[in-house]
């Protein structure tokens, strides 16, 4: 049978990681929904041509605010329910923590497109806090402060109210009550504080650690209740206004937010019994993304949808405070991954790919060709699907003799690579049959991704994606276009960095983690782009510049009701400039350095000074170009 789009859809997982948001249209082309169901569609494929004639170069992050837009208005939307059905008294109030993804473009579209649920920034540091009073001006927004503070950093906090901000500094140490009670007293303001617990119930999966009696953050049983006699002793009580929690990020279960829940509105309860008013249970972060469309609990997935997180935030909430007679708080979250991780996407182009020689005629033998040569075709002639595992041994071993005979001078470097190249053809072959095995043998596993072509592509893992290369992190990677014909070659992406660690060689499978994944062979003279999707949070500002390569162009989308695509910004990348201005390099010194190099080479008779002006023209013109590869 053919091959059809709606395979290549179901063997990339489009529909399932992509979730509406992502699809592949009639042309073949991958295809996003950024303003939701039943809106303008944006062809990734034209956008990529549509940018090459505006002169902005792959590789390209793209932006879609309007997909915020819509996580947003998902995230007020399942509160919104899950307060009407069980008939909460509380609000429902998010804010963004400006980690996962700080770049001001990023923020500023947030905040606007956020306006009418007035959304919240979070902040972690002071830095974070100095970004967020300023680009926060919705008096009806929440400002949370978490992080380990300094006097200055609580001084900035409590000035933030002062602009009419309202502000929450939550304590992550009992040390940090008395700066702020001096600070308020000197600026004469009530300020507002939260608390943070460090939860006895475990966190799961990657980040664990968050969690339980050891966790970085927050203050134990032991600690809270020191707090409160310290606030009651201060007769400053009646500033505790929220308790707050976060047990990790991309929380794969359920149940984990369940446990943490039950646990920390008993603390909640407790608290207003204990004489705080309180009013607000901040349940922090953590929601996870189905990286991989499994919906399980494997550490790129999840088991469960917004809706299902905000019933169980609504009701375990509801059903503390009923049974303990204390009014329903505001509820906050912290959303930050699900918040933007869909909002980016990676598109880069392939540059090359190197592939293994096991295609092509077997080398033909005769009564005068080595043993050893005849050995391995008669090995290749005989392979059957019946034989395989054996063959494969053969092989192998008709391989290391080889190698030993070229060391003791029996084999000619010639000889030995005939050997080399039916070896290739052999395993090519075996893969073959492979691949049609419904069971196969452990020690074969391994020959798929053994064989794979290498796909060389125009990114640095380090800079765009370092959660891949750092802990794993999966992330759904498809062609943007040709998805109409059959991805027949199996490959791993390799980066231009010059590090061996600079390779996706893990793909998203609903089943299991692909060890290879399945795309086209290059035609001469035409570009093959592929898109890295879902790597709006934290990959940007978690990126680094190993070998110098910088920050990618982004541009930022969106699309009318008319399906019109605007390209609404192209922020450009970092120049080589740019990065080695970080590294602290001055461009008028490296100038002058060729400068002074070029006067010698002319003094010595080796360059012309016609040649030299143009040397240095072409040097200047490299600082102010592009850290990736062009055309
Ligand atoms: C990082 C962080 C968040 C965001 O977590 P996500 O998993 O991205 O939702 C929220 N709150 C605090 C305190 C954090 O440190």
């Amino acid at each position: 049978m053919a091959w059809t789009i709606e395979d290549s859809a179901e063997l990339y997982g489009i529909p399932f990681w992509g979730k509406g948001l992502f699809e592949a249209n009639k042309a073949g082309h991958l295809v996003m929904t950024p303003a939701g169901e039943g809106k303008g569609k944006v062809d990734l494929y034209n956008v990529v041509t549509e940018l090459t004639e505006r002169g902005v170069e792959l590789p390209v992050l793209l932006r879609l605010p309007q997909v915020v837009e819509g996580r947003l208005d998902l995230m007020w939307s399942v509160f919104g329910k899950a307060i009407e059905e069980n008939n909460y008294r509380g609000r429902y109030r998010g804010v963004y923590p400006i980690k996962v993804n700080q770049q001001r473009q990023v923020v500023e579209d947030l905040l606007r497109v956020g306006r009418r649920h007035h959304v919240g920034l979070e902040a972690g540091s002071k830095p974070e806090l100095l970004v967020a009073m300023a680009m926060m001006d919705d008096p009806e927004g929440l400002i949370i402060c978490n992080g380990y503070k300094d006097r200055r950093y609580i001084e900035t906090a409590l000035m933030a109210s002062t602009l009419g901000r309202e502000t929450v500094i939550v304590v992550e140490k009992l040390s940090e009550v008395d700066a702020i009670m001096a600070v308020a007293d000197r600026l004469k303001i009530t300020p507002k504080i939260g608390v943070r617990a460090k939860l006895s119930s475990p966190g799961k999966g990657r980040w664990q650690a968050s969690a339980g009696d050891r966790a970085k953050f927050g203050l134990s049983a032991l600690g809270i209740v020191e707090l409160v006699e310290k606030l009651r002793e201060m007769d400053r009580l009646e500033c505790l206004s929220l308790l707050h929690f976060h047990i990790g990020s991309q929380v794969t279960s359920i149940r984990t937010f369940k446990r943490a829940l039950r646990e920390a509105t008993r603390l909640y309860v407790e608290l207003v019994s204990m004489g705080a008013p309180m009013g607000m249970m901040d349940v922090g972060g953590g929601i996870g993304i189905d990286y991989d469309g499994s919906r399980t609990t494997f550490e790129s997935s999840r088991n469960y949808t917004e809706e299902e997180y905000a019933a169980d935030v609504v009701m375990q909430v509801a059903a503390a405070c009923d049974g303990a007679n204390v009014p329903h708080p505001d509820i906050v979250t912290e959303s930050g991954r699900a918040t933007v991780a869909h909002c980016s996407v990676l598109l880069f182009d392939v540059l090359g790919v190197e592939t293994l020689p096991t295609d092509g005629e077997p080398m033909s033998v005769d009564a005068n060709s080595p043993e050893l040569l005849v050995e391995m075709r008669d090995v290749y002639d005989g392979l059957t699907s019946r034989n395989y595992q054996e063959a494969w041994h053969d092989a192998q071993d008709a391989r290391i003799r080889a190698k030993q005979s070229f060391e003791l001078g029996v084999l000619s470097l010639v000889e030995l690579a005939q050997v080399d190249r039916l070896f290739w053809q052999i395993l090519g072959r075996l893969r073959n049959i492979v691949r049609e095995q419904s069971y196969v043998p452990d020690e074969l596993n391994s020959l798929e991704p053994a064989l794979a072509d290498t796909y060389y592509a125009n990114f640095s893992v380090f800079q765009s994606a370092p959660d891949a290369w750092a802990i794993d992190q999966l992330f759904p990677i498809v062609p943007i276009h040709r998805l109409g014909e059959e991805p027949v070659r199996r490959g791993i992406i390799a980066d231009l960095t010059c590090d061996s660690d600079g390779k996706i060689s893990r793909f998203v499978d609903r089943r299991d983690v692909k060890k290879v994944l399945e795309l086209h062979p290059l035609k001469k003279g035409k570009p093959y782009v592929l898109a890295m999707a879902l790597v709006g949070a934290y990959q940007e500002i978690l990126g680094d510049m190993h070998n110098l390569f910088g920050d990618t162009n982004a541009v930022h989308l969106s699309v009318g009701d008319d399906g019109h695509v605007n390209f609404d910004l192209v922020i450009e990348g970092d120049t080589v400039e740019d990065v080695t201005g970080y590294v602290q390099y001055d461009r008028k010194d490296l100038v002058q350095r060729i400068r002074t190099s070029s006067e010698r080479a002319i003094r010595n008779g080796i360059l012309g000074k016609k040649q030299a002006a143009k040397l240095l023209a072409f040097y200047r013109e490299g600082l102010d170009g592009y850290t990736y590869l062009g055309h």
